[in-house]
């Protein structure tokens, strides 16, 4: 089969590999799908020690398909079953996964090999983060469960309500899919971002309000949104410092900010410690997704509570890889679509 394999920083390859034979416990999935996602682009230039361990190994980590064969002693799916794969799979066993927090596991799986036509998936991920989902839902769809989960978590610990007013920092595919998630629960939406056609696109997309903070102070636009107030409930999505101080500036007195966006090591925030004492601000991190909230997402998407469509800018086959991460990098795409069977109709043809 055809894949992409990442051999370190800049190194990607497209090559022919063994189409993997499942052992106990693994399914072997057909890959219908894969997303290219903002994480790709940081891991092909710097590297990743925890989401990749080892190199080589197949790149890319959100796909959706079909269930092809099954190792010994699988029980959760079978062949024929339509399926989507989280890139991850917790212990189970851990204080922190008996806690409920399964996405800070100790012992988290990580698993990639989207970009290819077929991909063994491990014994821990099959039995744990491998759901079915219904024929009814298009794989291209299916395949954006991975970082609706995500944003599913970021909502939570938002505890994101129907009166509240939620301001979301950033208008990458996450911050969409923040903001989705946040009006699927029926709250105000303002996404702030920077003018250009990235926020176009968004605004077409109608999620809610508009800040071009390039134009416009975003914190003073938000409190004036607000009769003076500031925002229930603010995100960040863009996982730098600065912004994360301005979230913590746009929110009211009660007020929750979650930190979504990771930032780059060694960076830190200065924190107003008056407002937050005497207003209760409620400041929490977001990371990751637990097997309950990739559920969920599947469930989001089957009902139709969050419609991913737009943020589909391309689609690719899977020898242009290398191109639709490069148009991520350039910030020209949302998400690019890689369809592995567009590739081998060509190579056919
Ligand atoms: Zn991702
Ligand atoms: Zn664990």
């Amino acid at each position: 089969m055809k894949a992409q394999v990442f051999y370190g920083p800049g190194q990607l390859c497209y090559e022919d590999v063994p189409i993997p034979v499942p052992g106990a416990g693994e399914a072997l999935v057909k890959i219908e799908v894969a997303l290219t996602c903002g994480t790709d682009v940081k891991t092909l230039r710097r590297g990743h020690p925890v989401m990749i361990p080892r190199v080589p190994t197949v790149f890319g980590h959100e796909m959706a398909g079909t269930v092809v064969a099954v190792g010994r002693g699988v029980t959760s799916v079978r062949e024929g079953d339509r399926v989507v794969a989280a890139n991850s799979a917790p212990c189970g066993e851990c204080p922190l996964c008996r806690a409920g927090r399964a996405n800070l596991c100790e012992d988290l799986l990580f698993v990639n090999g989207a970009y290819a036509e077929y991909i063994a998936l491990p014994p821990r991920l099959t039995a744990k983060n491998l759901v079915v989902v219904s024929t009814a839902l298009s794989a291209a769809r299916a395949a954006f469960v991975e970082p609706l989960a995500c944003a599913r978590l970021g909502i939570e610990r938002g505890r994101v309500e129907p009166s509240h007013t939620v301001a979301v920092f950033g208008h990458g595919a996450l911050g969409c899919l923040l903001a989705m998630v946040a009006r699927a629960r029926r709250a105000r939406v303002v996404v702030v971002g920077k003018a250009g056609w990235r926020l176009d696109r968004v605004r077409a997309l109608g999620l809610g309000e508009m800040v071009d903070a390039g134009a416009q102070d975003p914190v003073a636009t938000l409190r004036a949104l607000t009769e003076g107030r500031g925002v229930d409930v603010a995100v960040d999505a863009t996982g730098h410092p600065e912004v994360w101080e301005q979230a913590i500036a746009s929110v009211a007195k009660g007020g929750t900010v979650v930190f979504f966006g990771g930032c780059a090591p060694g960076t830190s925030v200065r924190l107003d410690t008056q407002r937050a004492h005497y207003d209760e601000l409620t400041l929490v991190g977001a990371f990751h997704h637990t097997p309950q909230l990739v559920r969920r997402a599947v469930d989001c998407l089957e009902s139709g509570a969050v419609v991913p469509d737009g943020l589909l800018t391309h689609q690719m086959s899977l020898a242009e890889v290398p191109g639709a991460l490069e148009l991520m990098a350039r910030g020209e795409a949302l998400k690019v679509l890689i369809r592995p069977d567009a590739e081998e109709e060509r190579s056919r043809s």
